[in-house]
C-alpha cells in the first residue's frame, strides 16, 4: 500500500537534498507515492506565483508534504510562502527535536523538543505603514496576535507530546514580564492546563532573554520547550547550534488535517548548487514523516545508519567537518543501511 504525499523540492539547495533524501527513503522502501509539485522562487520561474494553486490542490489531497527550503524576498516582495502553507493548511503546531549526535561536541546529552506556536504572534501577518505628514512610510506596526484559543491548542499539543513520548517536562517560554496582555495570557494559559497534567509531566516558565541564556549555558536541563511564533523561530536555531548547525535540524508542522515536514535550514545560498549540502535535515525530517504516518521501524533504521555515520564522523559534509558531497553522504547511508 502506498501513502500519497506531495513533494516539493524547494529553491537553493533544496532540490540536491531532497534527491539524496528520495533515494535513501526508497532504499528504504518508504511507501510514499510522491506528487511532485513547486513552490517559491522555482514556482515564480514557472508559474509566475510563488504558491500555486497546483500545489495548495495536491497538499488539499494528500494532507502529507514533505517541502525542502524556500526563498522569501527580504523586505520588499511577495510574502512568506512557508508562512502562507502554515496558516492555509492551519499547521499550529512547529516541532523541532534536537538531539545531540556527535560525542565530545561543545555539548553533551542535550535532547530538546521545542514546540513553536506556528500561526499567531508577532507572524500572523498583521502590520501596516503609518503617514505622517507626507510620509507614508513615517512609521511602522506589527500586532502580535495571541488567542486563548490559539495557545490553548499549542500547549495542549505539547503536554499531549510529552505524554505520548514519555518526556518528563514542559518550559513555557514567554516575556510576559514586559507584554503584559498578549505574552501574559500565553503564560497563564499554560499555567492552567500544567494543572490537569499535574504528576505526569512537570511544568516551569522561563522569560526568553534568560532561557536563550540557559540553554547554552546548560541545555541538558530542558526537556520540551513550548512557546510563540518569534522566539520559536529564534530558539530553534539557537537549540540547532547547540549540537552542530542547521544541517542536523528536522521540524514537522502539524496540523488537525494536514502536515508538512521540512528542515529548520533555509536555501543556503551560499553553497547551492555545489554538491555540498548537508541532507540530513531534510533526511531526519522524512523520518519525521515516516513516525507520522506510523512507519516508525523504517524512520529508526534511516535514522540509525545516518546518525551512526555522522558520528564515526568519516563521510560526512563540509559543514560538519568532512568533505564528503552531499550524494556521498546519501550513498554511505544506503550502504550502512542495506549491509
Ligand atoms: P540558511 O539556513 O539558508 O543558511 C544559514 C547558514 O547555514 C548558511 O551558511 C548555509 O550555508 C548553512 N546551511 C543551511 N543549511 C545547510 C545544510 N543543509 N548543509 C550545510 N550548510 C547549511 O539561512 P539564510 O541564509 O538566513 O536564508 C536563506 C534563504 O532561505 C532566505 O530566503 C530565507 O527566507 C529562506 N529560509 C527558508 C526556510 C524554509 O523554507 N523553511 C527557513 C529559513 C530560511
Amino acid at each position: 500500500m502506498t501513502i500519497p504525499c506531495t513533494l516539493i523540492p524547494g529553491d537553493g539547495i533544496g532540490p540536491e537534498i531532497t534527491d539524496a533524501t528520495l533515494r535513501i527513503l526508497e532504499a528504504a522502501g518508504a511507501p510514499f507515492a510522491w506528487d511532485r509539485q513547486v513552490a517559491g522562487m522555482a514556482a515564480v520561474k514557472v508559474a509566475n506565483n510563488p504558491m500555486p494553486d497546483a500545489t495548495l490542490d495536491s497538499i488539499k489531497r494528500t494532507n502529507l508534504a514533505l517541502k525542502g527550503p524556500l526563498e522569501t524576498p527580504v523586505g520588499e516582495g511577495f510574502r512568506s510562502v512557508n508562512v502562507a502553507l502554515r496558516k492555509s493548511f492551519d499547521l499550529y503546531a512547529n516541532v523541532r527535536p534536537v538531539r545531540d549526535i556527535i560525542p565530545g561536541g561543545r555539548f553533551d546529552n542535550v535532547d530538546i523538543v521545542l514546540v513553536r506556536e506556528n500561526t499567531e504572534g508577532l507572524y500572523a501577518g498583521i502590520e501596516h505603514y503609518i503617514k505622517v505628514g507626507e510620509d507614508d512610510k513615517a512609521a511602522a506596526q506589527s500586532i502580535a496576535l495571541i488567542t486563548r484559543i490559539g495557545s490553548e491548542r499549542i500547549i495542549r499539543y505539547a503536554f499531549e507530546y510529552a505524554v505520548r513520548h514519555n518526556r518528563k517536562k514542559i518550559t513555557l517560554v514567554h516575556k510576559a514580564n514586559i507584554l503584559k496582555y498578549s505574552q501574559g495570557l500565553f503564560r497563564s494559559i499554560g499555567q492552567e492546563i500544567a494543572k490537569e497534567y499535574e504528576g505526569r509531566v512537570a511544568f516551569d516558565d522561563r522569560i526568553i532573554d534568560a532561557c536563550a541564556m540557559q540553554l547554552v549555558m546548560k541545555p541538558e536541563t530542558f526537556d520540551v520547550i513550548v512557546t510563540t511564533n518569534m522566539f520559536g523561530d529564534i530558539l530553534s536555531d539557537l537549540i540547532s547550534g547547540l549540537v552542530g548547525g542547521l544541517g542536523l535540524a528536522p521540524g514537522a508542522n502539524i496540523g488537525k488535517h494536514a502536515a508538512i515536514f521540512e528542515a529548520v535550514h533555509g536555501t543556503a545560498p551560499d553553497i547551492a548548487g555545489q554538491g555540498v549540502a548537508n541532507p540530513s535535515a531534510l533526511l531526519f525530517a522524512a523520518c519525521l514523516m515516516l513516525d507520522h504516518v506510523g512507519e516508525s521501524e523504517r524512520a529508526q533504521r534511516i535514522r540509525g545508519a545516518a546518525e551512526s555515520l555522522i558520528r564515526e564522523q568519516q563521510t560526512v559534509t563540509r559543514d560538519l567537518g568532512g568533505t564528503a558531497s552531499t550524494s556521498q553522504f546519501a550513498d554511505a547511508v544506503i550502504a550502512r543501511m542495506t549491509a
